[in-house]
């Protein structure tokens, strides 16, 4: 069967805008200084000596120079992103509107809370929607990613344990399986990480974790569902368990995208949960760009929240800052306003009901590429799953072609790759996490590139290993790429 996409070239050679400059071209025009009352005069260091290095083009040349750099790259408004864990999910425009309200946009932190009740209130409901959605408490906005989130909550733990019991205790469990940020936090908050080895089943090992308690132990975090893609059937036994040695127990829930309005976080007797706005509610990410990770606790952890926090009283809202128990701030103002005002859009535009269909939506479309794929790839753990499916390239790899070589290769079919070898846990993992967001057609596209890229492997495992043939770059030095990006034109400077 052929697949309905085939190989095609991305635009490489589109001019750069340096290059297309004219001197004298220009396309706007800058007011005079007229409307100035008198020559502004500027200290001398602060002068500019020479004109800026600036391209003179016109204003469809700049339009056409952002465009096409805009399609270089992969991204969700071009096409399929399944990368798995990240969510990266269709990011509604209504979302971008809202946002970019000049009663929302145009505000400055430190205006007095009577001139902005509008955009407390949009802190004031996220946070309420957030209580409801994870089923617990209280809700701090200020953490700015899941990382930062999961960070500040150990920090809380740390308060709560000594306020509670005199001592911060030693140590937090994670499962093998967990995402890289949590050893990180856990490391910065102060505490040692134990790592648990997952079951052959993919999930939590209980006489394991029945053997790591004790009282040293401040708390365990678990991803649920957890990175393999599975739900932890004994969860609530599993929280009960650490409760019984007096730890706490840290969903990290970056990820709620399985979860929203069929199991809540609250209710499987977890005390704190983060929540990244970033992937489960829509609002773009990816680049660096600003995400946001709230936190959620339960009532005997509220005291330690950051401050401030947010407090309505009779329909006014204010910020409460008289906060003696608190861990203090962990971001300048109150956290990435921006996402929020996407996040609550996103939550009141689904409504209720529409969020339970997202998430079951997430979970059809991942067990829909689980049996289908389940024909060429190996699937890492054969149940169903929920959000995302992880499969290992191993069979690929007896033809010749990593799991590397098949993430390049989709970029050649215009597909962004899953998440590859991770998590660690999987021989040559590709988790692919489809998002509710995506019509039965592009997945179907999606099952048939991957299972001729199979066919490819057997048949001429060289084209993997050399691709991507069509990108504007090919094989890149993925981490200098990242660490020591080189943007500039002009090489002196
Ligand atoms: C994305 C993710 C994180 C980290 O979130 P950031 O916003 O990238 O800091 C933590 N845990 C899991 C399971 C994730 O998927």
């Amino acid at each position: 069967m052929a697949t309905k996409r085939s190989v095609r070239a991305l635009q490489s050679e589109t001019p750069l805008i340096f290059e297309l400059s004219r001197p004298g071209r220009t396309g706007c025009e800058i007011p005079a200084h007229s409307s100035l009352a008198k020559p502004v005069s500027l200290p001398d260091g602060l002068a500019r000596r020479q004109a800026p290095r600036l391209p003179e083009v016109a204003e469809n040349q700049v339009m056409r120079h952002y465009t096409n750099l805009s399609v270089r790259n992969h991204h969700i408004d071009r096409d399929f992103y399944p990368l798995g864990s990240c969510t990266m999910k269709y990011n509604p425009r209504v979302n971008e509107d809202m946002a970019a309200l000049p009663g929302f946009s145009a505000l400055h932190p430190l205006q007095p809370a009577i001139t902005c009740q509008g955009a407390l209130q949009v802190e004031h409901e996220l946070s309420k929607a957030l209580a409801e959605i994870t089923g617990l408490e209280a809700v701090t906005l200020q953490p700015a990613a899941g990382a930062q989130g999961e960070l500040t909550a150990l920090l809380m733990f740390r308060a709560y344990h000594i306020k509670h019991g005199g001592r911060p205790r030693r140590r937090v469990i994670i499962p093998d399986s967990a995402h890289g940020t949590n050893p990180a936090s856990i490391v910065i908050a102060g505490y040692e990480v134990l790592e648990l080895a997952s079951g052959a089943d993919g999930l939590m090992d209980v006489s394991a974790l029945k053997n790591a308690l004790n009282e040293d132990v401040a708390a365990l975090m678990i991803t649920n569902p957890n990175t393999v893609g599975l739900f932890e059937s004994r969860i609530s036994e599993i929280t009960r368990m650490v409760h019984d040695v007096g730890g706490l127990v840290y969903m990290d829930g970056a990820n709620l995208n399985a979860l929203l309005g069929i199991a809540r976080p609250g209710d499987m007797g977890f005390d704190a949960c983060h929540i990244n706005l970033h992937k489960t509610f829509s609002t773009p990410h990816g680049g660096g760009g600003p995400g946001s990770g709230p936190v959620a606790v339960t009532k005997a952890l509220a005291p330690f929240l950051p401050s401030p926090v947010i407090h309505e009283a009779g329909g006014a809202y204010s910020w409460d800052w008289d906060r003696p128990d608190s861990i203090g701030h962990v971001h300048a103002f109150f956290g990435n306003f921006g996402v929020h005002v996407r996040a609550l859009t996103y939550i009141l535009s689904m409504g209720a009901d529409g969020l339970r269909a997202m998430s079951e939506a997430a979970i059809i479309n991942a067990n829909y590429l689980r049996v289908k794929l389940g024909k060429a790839y190996e699937v890492a753990y054969d149940a169903p799953c929920m959000h995302e499916v992880v499969l290992s390239g191993d069979r690929q790899k007896a033809k010749g072609a990593r799991t590397a070589d098949i993430a390049k290769r989709l970029l050649d079919y215009g597909f962004h790759p899953p998440t590859v070898y991770f998590p660690l846990i999987v021989h040559e993992a590709l988790m692919i996490e489809p998002t509710e967001s995506e019509p039965k057609e592009t997945l179907d596209e999606f099952i048939e590139t991957l299972l001729e890229i199979d066919r490819e492997a057997a048949a001429n495992p060289k084209l993997l290993q050399d691709a991507p043939h069509t990108t504007p770059v090919r094989r890149l030095d993925e981490a200098a790429a990242a660490r020591a990006l080189n943007i500039r034109y002009f090489k002196d400077r």
